[in-house]
């Protein structure tokens, strides 16, 4: 994870920097630093802690940093602990090289022994020190240029990165290169722009460049850009883009924390899903990517889904709606377990990858995997032209917009929602629903950013419950069917930005374990729709009451019997059940919110995590 960034042009680099490094913290934020170059020397400042902790420290030293070359790097530590040493920029033992890195150098421990053999001392505990002075041994040692150096290095590299490098004497140079961490390049007359994500430099260019796996660049100051591959220096056309992203939708608005925003998007998120693929008067679904590949669709015998996190649990509510309305088989995997298994997928079956960020490592990695065995992948991601995006087959985007916070709402709903869509279509094909049910399916989907309005409307209700319980240290989540996943997904969001215990369970597997953590002291949600399986989980409130446990129900309107039962209720609008998720999930997100407000974390960047996961 972690994000770079550099700036090399005609103005001063430094603020540049900052304010770009402090867009790209949803990727990482324990620590961080920058380098500004200037003829023969660079200002180097880093620190443990957030952009604007290292701001402070710089102001507080009442020097002017000044400079029109600099990098500047947020980490996310895989190597090291977070603190001022193993914060980047790093700098080769000869002082001359200076580097940030996003990515994990694999075989850096063979390389550090090498290293250390021929007399490198290393200050941090980072794989990223190891790999630029790597760099500098193979330029001393062959008399090479940077440029050289850094090539013939990565080839030596097992892993993932993204790098920026400068040479302090040449001060008019970055070199960058990119494989399995995002990398993209900003493109003015006399000025470039790096960083993993081109939010941090759409106030000055919408021309960008994604670099590709195995692709490296040489920035020259007044030079026109030099693209290459790394395995054979051979040369490139860039291929520049326009960025198509509205600036309002990166910028929080009335709202205290993006998550919060992110939350009350949805019903506009759902209805941007639907656009142009669910037309309601003539009940026609369409997306490209599956109608272009409708034998495929048809003739599967097994889908698997594959994917990580929050990801995974709308890949759980996908099986649901998969084996519902297309009967066809289902697996479910986490990607990092799909990956290092010889997992049985094969020429005729579908692998579907979904990713939000759609740079997820373990997800791009069972991709490939996936079409190395010959499967047929299908990508579910909301980040336009991210890796996963262009290494698929074909695909569907979510078009959620950017989502800031670390914790994700309404990619989750995207996702479901393109879920919905493919089920519907490939159901249709196979006629695994009949025309009436479809036809209602078709007009009830087209209702639901409405619902999901309606919900957002509890939120005092909700604010209120949070007031009550807010000092308790564990929850439990209960669901069952379709809204077991989310259960587990309600329970996520609360771990993720309030740092609490939460586990969510299948309402009826409670018997067999958890319910001994039952007591007075319990709050436990139970989504208790009226179309799903009403009286089983009226049973499961029973046996939670009888040993005194809180219950918070989410209920349907006109719900008579839970309300009796419940401490608290939630009402949401009636919905077929298999639609249900994306309602029922909106009060979770809003309750995890509150907590984590109440209890004063940082909503948007909690602890130890970072938005995609771009290492293993
Ligand atoms: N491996 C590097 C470090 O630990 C970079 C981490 C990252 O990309 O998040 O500092």
């Amino acid at each position: 994870m972690c994000g770079i960034i550099g700036y090399l042009g005609y103005r001063e680099a430094y603020p540049i920097l900052i304010s770009g490094l402090k867009k790209l913290e949803y990727r990482g934020y324990d620590s961080s630093g920058i380098a500004v170059f200037f003829e023969n020397g660079y200002n180097l400042y880093k620190t443990k802690g957030r952009v604007h902790e290292l701001e402070q420290k710089i102001s507080s030293y009442r020097i002017k940093i000044k400079g029109t070359m600099g990098i500047g790097h947020t980490r996310w530590a895989t190597h090291g602990i977070p603190d001022n040493i193993n914060a980047h920029p790093h700098v080769s033992n000869s002082n001359e090289l200076i580097m940030i890195h996003n990515g994990i150098i694999e075989n850096y421990y063979a390389i550090k022994i090498i290293l250390l053999k021929n007399g490198f001392t290393f200050k941090s505990k980072t794989d990223t020190e190891v790999l630029v002075n790597l760099i500098e041994y193979i330029k001393e040692e062959n008399k090479l240029s940077l440029k050289e150096a850094v090539r013939i290095s990565l080839n030596e590299i097992v892993g993932a990165y993204s790098i920026a490098i400068v040479e302090k004497s040449h001060p008019e140079t970055i070199v960058i290169a990119k494989l399995g961490s995002p990398l993209s390049l900003g493109i003015n007359e006399k000025e470039f722009f790096v960083s993993s994500d081109p939010i941090s430099f759409i106030d000055y260019t919408k021309n960008v460049l994604y670099l590709k796996d195995g692709e490296m660049a040489i920035l020259k100051k007044g030079k026109e850009l030099d693209l290459r591959k790394i395995i054979d220096n051979h040369r490139l056309n860039p291929i520049i883009k326009q960025l198509k992203i509205n600036l309002k939708e990166i910028e929080k608005g009335k709202y205290k924390y993006f998550m919060l925003k992110e939350i009350y998007e949805q019903p506009k998120t759902i209805l941007d899903t639907l656009r142009g693929r669910l037309l309601i008067p003539e009940k026609i679904i369409c997306i490209n990517g599956i109608e272009s590949n409708k034998n495929i669709f048809i003739n599967a015998k097994c889908i698997t889904i594959v994917a990580c996190g929050t990801s995974w649990h709308a890949s759980l509510i996908g099986e649901y709606l998969l084996e519902e309305l297309a009967r066809v088989r289902v697996e479910v995997e986490y990607a990092s377990e799909f990956r290092y298994r010889n997992p049985i997928v094969g020429e005729k079956d579908i692998v579907i990858v979904i990713s939000q960020s759609g740079e997820t490592a373990d997800t791009l990695a069972a991709l490939k995997l996936a079409k190395k065995k010959g499967a047929f992948v299908f990508g579910i991601c909301n980040v336009v032209g991210s890796s996963i995006a262009r290494n698929v087959d074909a695909g569907a985007y979510t078009h959620a917009g950017p989502e800031i916070s670390v914790a994700s709402t309404k990619a989750f709903t995207a996702q479901i929602t393109v879920l919905i869509l493919l089920a519907l279509i490939i159901g249709r094909y196979k006629s695994t629903i009949n025309e009436n049910r479809y036809k209602f399916l078709c007009e009830e989907l087209g209702s639901i950013p409405e619902k999901v309005d309606y919900v957002l409307k509890t939120d005092d209700i909700i604010k209120k419950i949070s007031q009550i319980y807010h000092n308790v240290n564990n929850f439990l989540y209960l669901g069952r069917g379709i809204n077991f996943p989310v259960a587990l997904e309600g329970a996520l969001k609360l771990k993720e930005i309030s740092y609490l215990h939460a586990e969510g369970y299948p309402a009826a597997e409670m018997k067999h374990g958890p319910i001994a953590l039952v007591d007075e002291t319990m709050p436990v949600f139970v989504i208790a729709t009226k179309k799903g399986y009403y009286n089983k989980i009226i049973g499961n409130i029973q046996e939670i009451k009888a040993r005194k446990g809180k219950i918070i129900a989410i209920v349907n309107e006109g719900d008579i019997q839970v309300n009796m039962l419940a401490d608290h209720v939630i009402k949401i609008p009636n919905i077929s059940e298999i639609f249900s998720p994306l309602i029922t999930v909106i009060p979770l997100q809003l309750f995890a919110y509150q907590i984590a407000y109440i209890r004063g974390k940082n909503v948007d960047q909690p602890r130890n995590l970072a938005k995609s996961v771009t290492v293993e």
